[in-house]
């Protein structure tokens, strides 16, 4: 059976998630996220939804962006 990668469970429906080449098994979202999702560079939470990039650093939402001085970009749903 496969393994979470980030809790240690042992799930029959777990999946993988390939980033870079490379393959990840998860058994739940919640633990993927907390693995390979980024970090917003101004407040520091895990962007699972369409984070902003701007000059190699990623945030959360255009408000995070503005607080860091990145004021080009715009919130796309
Ligand atoms: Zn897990
Ligand atoms: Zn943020």
């Amino acid at each position: 059976m496969a393994r979470c990668e980030t809790c240690g469970n042992d799930y029959d429906k777990a999946f993988q998630v390939t980033m870079a080449g490379q393959a990840h098994t998860f058994d739940s979202f919640e633990c993927a996220i907390h693995a390979l999702a980024p970090v917003c560079a101004a407040c520091g939470v895990r962007i699972a939804g369409h984070g902003l990039e701007k000059a190699g650093k990623i945030y959360c939402c255009a408000h995070c962006a503005e607080a860091k001085g990145v004021t080009e970009l715009r919130d796309r749903a």
